[in-house]
């Protein structure tokens, strides 16, 4: 934390008795000329003497994790430490780092962990000084009318007399469903608050808990809430596409438009997700040729070896009816009977509106494809602003689904690429 203060005139300072100023760091003084006068002795210099001690405070801190019920329905980004109640929650310290020349998902594929890209991905979170260290604050998103809940971890070494929540009443109203417990050790409490965001706010706001020991009051747990003023709307449509050699038309899976939904309220994205009734089809020599192959059992399916260029190919079976025009800049989600084993796939990494997305994917598959198409490179690739250890993240663009483990979350870094008001 740091303090300036602006004074037009002179600061002058007087005491009866010592006047002394310690830092960790260096003393600087800057000005036309520095002038020190000792009264009686002249001015000396020597070892410094050390700082007095800090007011006792309370051995106590909460750390605020989401619920093992958490789908992604608000934004929650914080250094993880496997405190959590959540499926996929591996400490972060050793899964960042790089990959050799194999891609991550192939075999072979060797991941180095790296202190530093660890300490670099702390720089994303505010932190605070606690008896236990540096206390790094989960950065949180949440839209107006929304509501989240939270788990406590509730370190107790000394309990304190008195632990109460700090917010902005204006923006939050905050509802106390359990008290944190006071036991000494390390105590998790489940579902212990109820955030509901009131309004739209244009400053970070932060959600603390405040520990009083002895008539001290000290920080001990917060969340930093971004700004949620500059949410920016965006169009997905969904058509579905016939293929005639398949007799095949792709749909909509159950909850991918929750999912969907849900994914982009992280990065304060507003998904109006809207769907085709009559698919487009596809077929004709050319189309057959390229794009569709059997599998083992004989049946059609999509092939995968053309992939890079089945994009074109249902943009222009798509734009051929002059009607759809009007869906230029929509976000266009290419719904595919199944393929031989892809989920699905974007034209590109940023810079297109384009993904086809094949029967065979899951109901996190469509997000992860637009993320793609949006700019977000696998949490696993070396070319990601971090590089995680493949499959060990509930990241939407990690392949933890491929291990029967829900993907739905999205780190700061990426809420930064999908929406660059957010800050
Ligand atoms: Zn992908």
């Amino acid at each position: 934390m740091s303090r300036t203060r602006i004074v037009k005139g002179n600061i002058t300072k007087i005491t009866g008795g010592n006047y002394r100023v310690y830092s960790k760091d260096n003393i600087v003084n800057s000005g036309s000329k520095v002038i020190q006068k000792g009264k009686s002795d002249g001015v000396s210099y020597g070892t410094p003497g050390s700082p007095p001690p800090s007011p006792v405070i309370a051995k106590c801190l909460v750390f605020f994790r989401p619920t093992n019920a958490w789908e992604g329905e608000f934004g929650f980004d914080w250094v993880r430490v496997n405190d959590s109640h959540l499926a996929v929650d591996n400490r972060y310290n050793g899964i960042i780092g790089s990959y050799g020349s194999v891609y991550a998902s192939e075999s072979g594929a060797v991941f180095t962990p790296s202190p530093a890209d660890y300490r670099s991905i702390l720089n994303q979170y505010n932190n605070f000084g606690t008896y236990k260290g540096q206390y790094y604050v989960p950065n949180m998103t949440i839209l107006s009318g929304d509501t989240a809940i939270l788990d406590a971890v509730v370190h107790i070494e000394e309990k304190a007399d008195s632990m109460q929540y700090i917010y902005n009443t204006d923006v939050f109203e905050l509802t106390i469903l359990k008290q944190f417990t006071v036991a000494v050790g390390i105590n998790h409490d489940d579902s212990c608050i109820r955030i509901k965001c009131k309004k739209i706010f244009n400053s970070a706001e932060s959600i603390r808990v405040m520990a009083t020991k002895n008539g001290q009051t000290s920080k001990v747990g917060e969340i930093r809430v971004l700004p949620n003023n500059n949410v920016k709307n965006i169009d997905i449509l969904m058509i579905p596409v016939s293929v005639e050699k398949m007799n095949a038309t792709g749909a909509v899976k159950g909850n991918e438009k929750v999912l969907t939904r849900n994914a982009m309220k992280q990065s304060y994205l507003n998904a109006n997700i809207s769907e085709k009734t009559s698919p487009t089809v596809v077929g004709g020599f050319f189309f057959n040729l390229f794009f569709t192959t059997t599998d083992p059992s004989g049946n059609v399916v999509m092939d995968l070896s053309r992939w890079r260029s089945i994009h074109s190919a249902l943009e222009s079976a798509f734009f051929d009816n002059p009607a759809n025009s009007i869906y230029r800049n929509h976000y266009r989600v290419y719904m595919m009977p199944n393929s031989l084993s892809l989920n699905g796939v974007a034209e590109g990494i940023g810079n297109t509106k384009v993904v086809a997305a094949f029967g065979n994917r899951n109901d996190s598959s469509t997000a992860h494809e637009l993320m793609h198409a949006m700019g977000l490179y696998h949490t696993f690739d070396n070319d990601s602003q971090f590089t995680f250890e493949y499959r060990k993240t509930d990241n939407i663009m990690d392949y933890t689904h491929q291990i029967r483990k829900k993907r739905f979350s999205t780190n700061k870094f990426q809420w930064k690429i999908l929406n660059r008001s957010v800050s």
